[in-house]
């Protein structure tokens, strides 16, 4: 009878069982897979997000077949690196390619926990839309934070680009709004709107993203958060990707953290991709995550 058929794809290379093959058991299987998560824990990623990740790798490469001459171990790594690849599933969203193609005005929302970085990175955004040549509104839509308008303002005033503001404690779905009029009545075609990310009254600020949301009807939401938050990240993923869906993150502060889990945990959650890294605290600290690179320095 003729062999059937290669399945396709990295985790199902198995083939009718020729000499020279075993099928691989669950015990085979435990001991590789147990370092492995202990390598995935030591980068940072969430317990439960490992765990998960190791079973279902587990369950893939049960009862596969494999050549005597691959140990089991490498074959583990294979599995793992293309599971997280596909965690990682950034070509579900391409920044770049989504804003080109939008109707004007596009509106991005950005959320996430005060200190996270949500500032810098609406500015480094701002200048990389503004250097591809688009026209950028901010909106200063953390009415909450005392200091929060002012701190964008400086931003936005060395970028050159309009910023709408209302007063400290206005509603932000009505400034964000009104961005989007500016936008549409003077032809920009991106609106970058900050948004409130006071965690101790949480309840409040889950109802005011979902009003913007409503009101605003966002393209994108952002969730902003840093590399080197770990357990904490996943916590803030969860809470805030249930009050309002995240379209992808982007980790700031990837220059202090050499691990990175933090991106693997939040993707998980979310199941959305890692969109940028934020590097550093200039401008031009914005760097296109690559899944590739990501996995390649999670193994090193
Ligand atoms: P926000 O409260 O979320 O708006 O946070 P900010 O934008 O004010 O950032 C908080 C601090 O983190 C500031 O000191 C930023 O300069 C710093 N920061 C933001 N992004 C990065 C980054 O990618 N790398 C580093 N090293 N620092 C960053």
């Amino acid at each position: 009878p003729a062999a059937p058929k290669p399945a396709g794809g990295i985790l199902n290379k198995a083939i009718a069982l020729t000499k020279g093959e075993v099928v691989l058991s669950e015990k085979d299987l435990e001991g590789p897979l147990w370092e492995l998560e202990m390598a995935l824990l030591e980068s940072d990623v969430a317990l439960p997000v490992a765990e998960s990740i190791i079973k279902r790798v587990k369950e893939d490469l049960t009862g596969q077949h494999k050549k005597f001459l691959r140990s089991t171990g490498d074959l583990a790594e294979d599995a793992l690196r293309d599971s997280i690849a596909s965690i990682l599933n950034t070509n579900a969203l391409d920044f770049d390619d989504f804003v080109r193609k939008s109707n004007r005005p596009v509106v991005i929302t950005f959320i996430g926990v005060n200190g996270a970085g949500k500032t810098t990175t609406i500015a480094k955004l701002g200048e990389r839309l503004k250097e591809q040549g688009y026209g950028v509104v901010i909106a200063a839509g953390d009415t909450f934070r005392a200091g929060a308008i002012e701190q964008l303002e400086k931003h936005a005033d060395r970028l050159g680009i309009k910023m709408i503001k209302h007063a400290q404690g206005a509603d932000p779905a009505a400034v964000i709004y009104d961005a989007v009029q500016f936008a549409k009545n003077n032809k920009k075609d991106i609106v970058l709107a900050d948004t409130a990310g006071r965690l101790h009254t949480n309840i409040n600020l889950m109802e005011q993203l979902r009003k913007i949301n409503r009101v605003v009807k966002p393209d994108l939401v952002i969730f902003v958060d840093e590399a080197i938050a770990g357990n904490d990240a996943v916590e803030r993923a969860k809470l805030f990707n249930d009050a309002v869906p995240v379209s992808g993150t982007i980790l700031t502060k990837a220059d202090a953290d050499a691990k990175g889990g933090a991106a693997i945990s939040i993707a998980h959650i979310t199941g959305k991709p890692i969109l940028f890294l934020g590097v550093g605290q200039e401008y031009k600290d914005l760097k296109k995550f690559e899944t590739d690179w990501f996995v390649d320095r999670l193994f090193e």
